[in-house]
């Protein structure tokens, strides 16, 4: 063999050796890929709760695979899905209400339709979905990005883009396997944590008056109260008590008595604020929890709805008949027990509160009911 062969045999062989390198570093970093995508995949599909979900679409998405920010887009067909994911917390609702996109399916129909069934990727999935990106200043920066749909069987439930400052992060003709199956997980993910909320709110309504039960509200009660505690505000609970509700029942049968009973509910709900939780604590007893309130405020809120009640007329037979109600109210302050503890157990001043406006709704019954009675320390020892 002549010493040129020799040259060009050995040239071509370390151009081989090279593709041959090249393609197995490639097979490294996509089995990388693939291992990061799946465990991330497997995590959203494990995801605990709403938070947990919102936490690993938009947040740990954003960092595992390098991205600068994950907005995920719902279509809303049942007008609750803000409410299922921030699950009335507001800390969860700031950190993450900017990453969510939620399409009324009646306002939304011209973003709804523009929703493709296929992955998008680079400048043009940019150009096409940019409305998705909530922050107007920062939409700019934005560079390229990767549109997933998110299916479920033949249903386009919203999708997911995946944004990047980097122009080369998402060429136009990338495999998208990897995407694709993320995009699967986290569209079952995201529907099973929506139904698992739906179904907790129904079995923590009151079936006859639609408000919380009481289930609800202890559960929640406690989570408010920690939370005040956390940024010194005060909260207010109020047991609020039908007056001879039994005579009403007696009088006009129990059919009619449920109907005040509702009525009363709803009543409650139109005079406090929609952070406020209200539920039905026993038969034709309610109970509220205003957070954020003064107790003067919530003095003020009381004696409306206590006004309200007595100036609702109620009908049985076409013959008129009016109710009214008593209300006990307790705040921190009524409770020595937060003076003295360093850190106090949201469990026992739940227990305390819920006692002491019990005390008090005593006495405005003992007082001659349709009032209210604060709760002050010689309630407490009579
Ligand atoms: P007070 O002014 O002291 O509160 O007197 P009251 O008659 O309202 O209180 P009492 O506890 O004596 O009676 C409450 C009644 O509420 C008795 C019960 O039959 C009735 N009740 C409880 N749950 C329901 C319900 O779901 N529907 C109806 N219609 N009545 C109910
Ligand atoms: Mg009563
Ligand atoms: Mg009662």
């Amino acid at each position: 063999m002549s010493l040129k062969t020799n040259t060009l045999a050995h040239a071509r062989n370390r151009q081989l050796q090279n593709t041959l390198n090249d393609l197995i570093q490639q097979a490294r970093e996509n089995e990388k890929k693939q291992a990061l995508y799946e465990t991330l995949g497997f995590e959203i599909i494990g995801a605990g709760s709403p938070e947990a979900l919102l936490e690993l679409v938009l947040t740990k998405t954003t960092a595992r695979c390098q991205l600068n920010e994950v907005v995920l887009c719902l279509i809303d067909h049942h007008k609750d899905i803000k409410r299922l994911f921030f699950n009335h917390d507001d800390e969860v609702r700031t950190l993450y209400e900017n990453r969510l996109a939620v399409l009324d399916n009646v306002k939304d129909t011209g973003f709804i339709d523009s929703l493709i069934r296929k992955p998008l990727l680079g400048t043009e999935a940019l150009k096409k979905y940019r409305w998705m990106i909530a922050d107007i200043k920062t939409r700019s920066l934005f560079k390229s990005a990767a549109y997933l749909p998110l299916m479920r069987g033949n249903r386009i439930i919203g999708a997911l883009l995946l944004l990047s400052h980097n122009s080369n992060r998402f060429p136009q003709d990338a495999g998208t396997l990897f995407l694709q199956k993320l995009s699967i997980m986290a569209a079952v993910a995201i529907e099973n944590c929506l139904n698992q909320q739906r179904i907790k709110e129904i079995s923590y309504q009151d079936v006859l008056t639609g408000v919380y039960n009481r289930r609800y509200f202890d559960l929640r009660f406690k989570d408010e109260i920690a939370r005040s505690l956390r940024w010194r505000d005060d909260l207010v609970c109020m047991f609020l008590d039908v007056d001879y509700f039994k005579k009403i029942n007696d009088t006009y049968g129990h059919q009619t008595g449920d109907q005040v009973l509702t009525c009363i509910a709803n009543l409650i709900k139109s005079q406090v604020r929609a952070c406020d939780i209200v539920a039905r604590y026993g038969g034709e007893e309610f109970v509220a929890a205003l957070p954020a309130t003064s107790l003067q405020h919530a003095h003020e809120i009381a004696e409306r709805l206590r006004q309200t009640v007595q100036s609702t007329v109620h009908y049985f037979q076409d013959k008129p008949f009016y109710v009214t109600i008593s209300i006990g109210m307790a705040n921190f302050k009524s409770l020595d027990m937060l003076k003295l503890q360093d850190r106090p157990n949201s469990e026992e001043i739940a227990a305390a509160l819920l006692d002491k406006a019990d005390k008090a709704l005593y006495q405005a019954k003992a007082n001659g009911r349709n009032q209210i009675v604060v709760h002050t320390s010689d309630i407490n020892n009579p």
